[in-house]
């Protein structure tokens, strides 16, 4: 049960964006992202499988809608601060869209009647790198109870 959003009919809809296979995406990590005025550029890793290649896409899509803030070479601690709390805001909104939360519990509840639920699980379910399926539960975990056609939470009894 993958996302109903399709990375990669999203980039089809971006026409600024010039996109790329190319190893030189290693530099990056697997994925660069680069923007110059009205016109961006995304490259990936050919290497990558499918899943990682997707995700990797999903992440460099919310970079170009938020405006990149990349890193540089000699930058002061607090621009690499910022930096660091930008990727994980990315990460954050990447993995919400890969793998939605309603969608995520839903499948959880179900899934738990046959056996406890492993991250692995999660990132197959989604089709999603296991450090997505993290955040995604990570992001669960937080999420406040009481919300739709959620059951009481056994660690945190309700008040009468
Ligand atoms: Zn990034």
């Amino acid at each position: 049960m993958r996302s109903a959003w399709d990375p990669w009919l999203d980039l089809s809809t971006r026409r600024h964006i010039v996109f790329e296979l190319d190893r030189i995406a290693k530099i990056g990590g697997g994925a660069l992202y680069a923007r110059r005025g009205a016109h961006a550029a995304i490259v990936i890793d050919p290497d990558l499988s499918s899943r990682d290649q997707r995700a990797a896409l999903a992440h460099e899509l919310v970079h170009d809608e938020r405006g990149g803030i990349a890193d540089h070479g000699g930058a002061p601690g607090t621009w690499t601060a910022v930096v660091r709390r930008e990727e994980r805001t990315v990460d954050a909104i990447a993995a919400q869209r890969l793998v939605p939360l309603d969608q995520l519990e839903d499948w959880a509840r179900r899934r738990s009647t046959i056996g406890p639920i492993l991250l692995v699980d999660v990132a197959d379910e989604f089709d999603v790198p296991d450090r997505v399926a993290l955040v995604a539960v990570g992001q669960l975990r937080q999420r406040p109870r009481g919300g739709k056609g959620v059951g009481p939470n056994p660690d945190h009894p309700q008040a009468p």
